[in-house]
């Protein structure tokens, strides 16, 4: 079963909810575990993906000259 992450607004906690994706589809109501508030928003842990794609560039270019070649 698919876990998302959500942050809250309110008190700037994150958690964790676990949830089907037909739950997910059917519109998931998620409300802050600590506090109650609604005023949350989904994390996308694909965030550290894109930390990977950064070194990538270094890789491709492949010179440490800082673009002087
Ligand atoms: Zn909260």
């Amino acid at each position: 079963m698919p876990a998302y992450e959500y942050h809250c607004d309110d008190c700037n906690e994150t958690f964790t909810v676990i949830a089907t994706v037909s739950q997910k589809e059917k519109g998931l109501q998620v409300t802050c575990r600590i506090c109650g508030s609604s005023n949350v928003r989904q994390v996308y842990t694909g965030i550290s993906v894109g930390g990977k794609k950064k070194t990538l560039p270094i890789i491709g270019g492949g010179c440490s000259c800082g673009g002087a070649c």
